[in-house]
């Protein structure tokens, strides 16, 4: 078995689906394995596609509120260290 690495976008830090179609079998196979249901959505920053576990549209708003916190506290996000997927 041979492992790719797959392109992360430099902006969300996801991996990168050239295409759609192989952005909605990333996400078919996700719902398969993990029970995860995700979008795909079109990268404004790489022009790829990536999955998201929200929404496109309830990410948007989420992101919409911690920036607004962000300003209010006066710093900028912090990016997300150790990160470790769920399991259920
Ligand atoms: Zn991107």
């Amino acid at each position: 078995m041979h492992y790719f690495t797959p392109k992360r976008c430099a902006s969300s830090r996801k991996i990168i689906y050239h295409d759609k179609a192989q952005a909605e079998a990333a996400a078919r196979q996700a719902f398969i394995e993990r029970d995860a249901e995700l979008w795909v959505y079109r990268c404004e920053y790489c022009g790829g596609w990536h999955l998201t576990h929200h929404d496109p549209k309830e990410e948007q708003f989420l992101r919409g509120i911690s920036a607004q916190a962000a300003v209010q506290r006066g710093k900028p996000r912090s990016r997300k260290r150790g990160f470790k997927p769920r399991r259920r």
